[in-house]
């Protein structure tokens, strides 16, 4: 039977807002009549909350998930002559924001199964020069930071999980910022715990990159007109405030994520063109995302075409690897070790289906039915 066309969004930012404005409002008007507005109350309060929620000693806000990374990196002292081992399947800004140090990144392939990084590539791209592991939780599931944890004892080197995607998850016995120097967030609209707007945090135990990032992050000021050279970038208190009303939620949104995954993991189990996200046993996958993948890269394009005809704002995370990026590497250093082609195959065939919190049954679905219409067409 051919359901009744429905549009389904992407993101449900709007909805959300609806569900807990008055905590929301509370919390700006709060803010609005204390006049202090950077550096403030609100974002000494935010970044409590966030350290608990992490079970870290710190919490640092900053202005977006891109200066989280590489003020990160700078407090640690990575810089030019280093090289950073990461992957090219993640947004750009995880590769960007090495190079804005002047340091190289080193391209490894990613796990087939769950797209992040391979653990087992690592160690072959290690040179002298290498400084530090990047690892993303890409999607919103924990890379394998206990292996990662190993290579990086074995051959000193720090570790920096960029976890824009993945707050709230967690590994099989392990936490994020747990195995690592620290942990960075992306606050920006659509993450999982999104301002309207933009915003950012590092997570870590380690007092020196605390020290070192609030001073970063203020001008190279941690004493009033005392500076060294540093950047401007901070949280301000009107966004500390929406995603401290948020927070207080974010438990029960990926509980709601996980239902709608399942939902659709359930509905697509017979399909034979496609594949499904793989959530590694004993781990705790968020959904920033729920990525499936066309058996043939041919198909991702006539599949996600599909979709948009029939209402839904289907997209791909990220249909075109760094690496394939136009003028790759626009002269940074850049290096790519090792044939890589668990991240192409990744970008050629990836497949966000809509996934937010506040989606409704009818509009899972009616997604699930255009995906197995689409499977059942396919020869
Ligand atoms: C969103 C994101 C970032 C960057 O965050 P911004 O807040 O947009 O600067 C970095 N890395 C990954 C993997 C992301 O998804």
């Amino acid at each position: 039977m051919l359901a009744t066309k429905m549009s389904v969004a992407f993101y449900g930012h709007v909805r959300q807002y609806h569900n807990i404005k008055a905590e929301i409002d509370a919390n700006l008007k709060e803010v609005l009549e204390s006049g202090q507005y950077v550096l403030g109350p609100m974002l000494k309060r935010f970044e409590q909350e966030l350290a608990e929620f992490h079970g870290t000693k710190y919490a640092i806000g900053v202005g977006n998930g891109t200066d989280a990374l590489w003020l990160t990196f700078k407090a640690l002292g990575i810089g030019p002559g280093d090289e950073c081992i990461t992957t090219t399947n993640t947004f750009f800004a995880t590769a960007e924001a090495i190079w804005i140090t002047g340091a190289t990144a080193v391209f490894v392939d990613s796990e087939a199964r769950t797209n992040c990084i391979d653990p087992a590539m690592i160690e072959a791209a290690i040179t002298p020069r290498t400084k530090a592991l990047v690892p993303v939780h890409l999607y919103g599931q924990c890379a394998d930071m206990k292996a990662i944890r190993k290579i990086a004892d074995r051959y000193h080197l720090l570790v920096i999980e960029d976890n824009a995607q993945a707050i709230g998850a967690y590994g099989d016995g392990f936490k994020i910022a747990e195995l690592s120097d620290a942990a960075t967030i992306s606050f920006i609209i659509q993450k999982n715990l999104g301002t309207f707007g933009d915003g950012g945090a590092v997570v870590t135990n380690n007092p020196e990159v605390d020290r070192l990032v609030r001073k970063l992050r203020n001008h190279g000021s941690d004493q009033r007109s005392c500076h060294s050279p540093g950047y401007n970038s901070r949280l301000d208190d009107l966004h500390a405030g929406i995603l401290s009303a948020k927070l207080r939620h974010i438990e029960e949104w990926s509980d709601l994520r996980r239902k709608w995954a399942a939902r659709y993991s359930k509905g697509l189990a017979g399909t034979k063109n496609i594949t499904l996200p793989y959530e590694t046993p004993g781990y705790r996958h968020v959904y920033h995302l729920y990525v499936i993948e066309t058996r043939q890269a041919a198909h991702r394009d006539e599949l996600l075409k599909f979709l948009n005809e029939e209402g839904i704002d289907a997209k791909c995370h990220y249909p075109i690897a760094i690496h394939q990026q136009e003028g790759y590497p626009w002269g940074h250093e850049a290096r790519i070790a090792g044939p890589i082609p668990n991240s192409e195959r990744n970008a050629a065939c990836c497949i966000s289906l809509p996934m937010f919190p506040e989606l409704t049954e009818e509009e899972v679905d009616y997604t699930v039915d255009r995906v197995l219409e689409w499977d059942r067409r396919v020869r």
